[in-house]
């Protein structure tokens, strides 16, 4: 937990393409949970920070520097989805946000309110995917084939290591993969506290172990490590029933979780896992509600968090005010959970809740319903917002 003041200024960024619709219904819903819950005792200063198309449009820079400024000096922020222009090279915004602020664990918690979703009863589905955010092949050390620096990695392997010349043959290209103790463990630390402080009781630390055995297999390793650690060892156990207060922390390999997520969703509540796995794990899980329009995300690092919505930005129904709002709406409840605002978060989730109950949605809820031949009504994204507000 952080020390949070009742005043809290909070950093947004729209973001592009629906960005600016979705960013608006957010606002509401939670500073009317946040109004009805607290009465005025409690107060969010939102601040808009540039970035994105409309940070261009002004400035010419799609990352201004005081956007950046400004979040390092915040203790939370929230943001729509920032588009990377075709053609342009460079590192995407997301990429830039991520590296430049260290937000080294990366959160999904994964849950189902109701919405039209693709397995037979999805309310087994409450799984929270803590996917390592700062490490891995995203650090794109790579050797294109036949590249003259690819020859010379291929021949250290090949001469001065042993390496069969059949697992790196001449027209090999080569992608690092670092996991490193020190980045692991700071992310299972996050993992194991969010766990024990939300009452969990199955954690999953998944890899491929058993074939990466100096990357993900050291994962693993070392997030038992932690587990022995002062801070964690008589409330992390790893074998045996948890108790009341204590979680159980279990290795399961990749493919297996993956199998499992599908057919016995219920059987984790914490998944934590490495960057590309984690990409994986988290979109299977996302899709197992109904897809990353309903899914909330946070980026956690040292003292500072950035919420954002988990899909991209939709150019092709932008501007029709047609946009789903829950990503980033839901992302907003996490953030004031994160805050330890967690009446004002309950609110919104139970709000939400009825709103689906009740057959309301933008057009992608209200068509998913009506494929399964159930009625429901079809709202513009501020109208279901407002909807969402009516059920505080
Ligand atoms: P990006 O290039 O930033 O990933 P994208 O347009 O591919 O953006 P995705 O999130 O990948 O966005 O979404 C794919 C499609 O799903 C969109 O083109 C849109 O039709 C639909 N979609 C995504 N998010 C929403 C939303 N919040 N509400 C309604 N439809 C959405
Ligand atoms: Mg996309």
């Amino acid at each position: 937990s952080i020390e949070v003041p009742d005043r809290v200024i909070i950093p947004y960024i729209e973001g592009d393409g629906i960005g600016p619709e979705i960013t608006p219904a957010m606002i509401l819903v939670v500073n009317k949970a946040i109004e009805k819950v607290y009465k005025g005792s409690k107060l969010i200063y939102w601040v808009e920070l540039l970035a994105g198309d409309k940070a261009e449009a002004k400035t010419g820079k799609r990352m201004p520097e005081e956007t950046l400024e400004f979040l390092k000096e915040a203790i939370v922020g929230i943001k729509g989805p920032l588009g990377t222009p075709v053609g342009k090279g460079g590192k995407s915004l997301n990429a830039i946000l991520r590296q430049s602020m260290d937000f080294y664990s990366a959160i999904r918690p994964v849950y189902w309110l109701g919405q039209p979703a693709p397995i037979p009863n999805p309310e087994r589905v409450n799984v929270a995917v803590f996917r390592e955010n700062s490490d891995d092949v995203y650090m794109g050390i790579e050797y294109m084939p036949k590249a003259e620096d690819t020859k010379k990695v291929r021949e250290f392997f090949v001469k001065e290591m042993g390496v069969d010349e059949f697992a790196l043959p001449e027209d090999c290209g080569i992608t690092v993969k670092p996991m490193s103790e020190f980045k692991t463990k700071r992310h299972v630390r996050k993992a194991l506290r969010w766990a024990l402080e939300n009452g969990k009781k199955v954690v999953a630390v998944v890899g491929k172990g058993n074939i990466m055995k100096a990357t993900e297999g050291a994962f693993m390793n070392w997030a038992f490590e932690v587990a022995k650690e002062e801070e964690f060892k008589d409330r992390v156990i790893t074998e045996g029933e948890p108790k009341e207060g204590q979680v159980l922390l279990t290795k399961v390999i990749t493919d297996q979780m993956l199998m499992q997520l599908v057919l016995k969703p219920e059987a984790y509540d914490v998944i934590i896992t490495q960057n590309l796995n984690g990409d994986y794990i988290s979109d299977l899980a996302a899709a197992l509600v109904g897809g990353p329009g309903f899914v909330p995300s946070g980026n956690i690092g040292d003292g500072y968090a950035l919420f954002e919505s988990t899909h991209g930005t939709a150019y092709d129904i932008a501007g029709k005010g047609i946009a789903n709002p829950l990503s980033l709406t839901l992302s907003g409840a996490m953030m004031l959970e994160y805050l330890g605002w967690k009446e004002a978060a309950q609110l919104i989730y139970s709000a939400i809740k009825r709103a689906i109950e009740d057959r309301v949605g933008t057009p992608d809820i209200a068509n998913g319903f009506k494929k399964m031949g159930i009625e429901a009504k079809s709202l513009s994204t501020m109208d279901f917002a407002q909807e969402i507000v009516l059920r505080m």
